[in-house]
């Protein structure tokens, strides 16, 4: 399996990508995790990463396609990848059709996570995260709430709220989203490889996406 998950965020990529790596085996490669990751353990990356992340604005396409021109090649994604947030930008989309068609692999499709707003903006403002940077689980304090005192049930790290998970960081991603990200949409549409999957509930949406694997 060899896909890529487009959606805003909170449109649940994260879980999507982790469960579709628990059934299929396929890694997921998380740009946002991998970004996190290094701001907190302070490398170069990370502190050139910063400052975009916490404003809630992209970092630039040429820091991600380094990245993942690197990624790429490595021996796990022979096996199959999930690409969670990325690509991000046109640019980012064009740059990736190269890349891929130099090391020969082939895209199966493009998954856009269909969620109305409204719920996208409940589910960001609910959201925490594990701070334990080589675990990030995600939970939600309503719907699926860390452990006792706040701690992640997987590590046991403190689980807390992403910098960029205050309402007016929220509210700036969502317009980077629809001015950035979007029109991956209609690009992928006439690369013939798009797929639309509403996302509201985990299992539902699992079973569309291998409903379309299977056709
Ligand atoms: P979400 O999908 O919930 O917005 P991510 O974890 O995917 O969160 O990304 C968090 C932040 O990391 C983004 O707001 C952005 O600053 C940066 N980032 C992640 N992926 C990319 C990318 N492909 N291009 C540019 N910036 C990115
Ligand atoms: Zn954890």
């Amino acid at each position: 399996m060899k896909i890529i998950l487009l959606g805003a965020p909170g449109a649940g990529k994260g879980s999507v990508a982790k469960q579709l790596n628990e059934l299929y085996g396929a890694v997921q490669i998380s740009t946002g995790d991998i970004l996190r990751s290094a701001v907190q353990e302070g490398t170069a990356l990370g502190k050139k990463a910063k400052e975009y992340m916490e404003r809630g604005d992209l970092v630039p396409d040429s820091i991600i396609m380094e990245i993942m021109e690197v990624r790429l090649q490595k021996p796990d994604c022979k096996n199959g990848f999930i690409l969670d947030g990325f690509p991000r930008t046109i640019t980012q989309a064009q740059e990736l059709k190269v890349i891929i068609d130099r090391l020969h692999i082939h895209l199966d499709f493009v998954i856009n996570l269909e969620v109305p707003v409204d719920v996208i903006l409940e589910r960001l403002e609910s959201r925490r995260t594990c701070s334990n940077p080589s675990c990030q689980e995600i939970y939600n304090i309503k719907r699926n709430p860390p452990a006792e005192g706040g701690t992640c049930k997987k590590c046991g790290h403190s689980v807390i709220q992403r910098a960029d998970e205050t309402k007016e960081a929220i509210c700036n991603r969502l317009e980077t989203y629809n001015s950035k990200t979007a029109p991956l949409i209609d690009f992928y549409q006439n690369e013939g490889l798009l797929k639309n999957v509403l996302s509201l509930q985990l299992p539902e949406t699992i079973a569309a996406i291998k409903k379309e694997l299977n056709s």
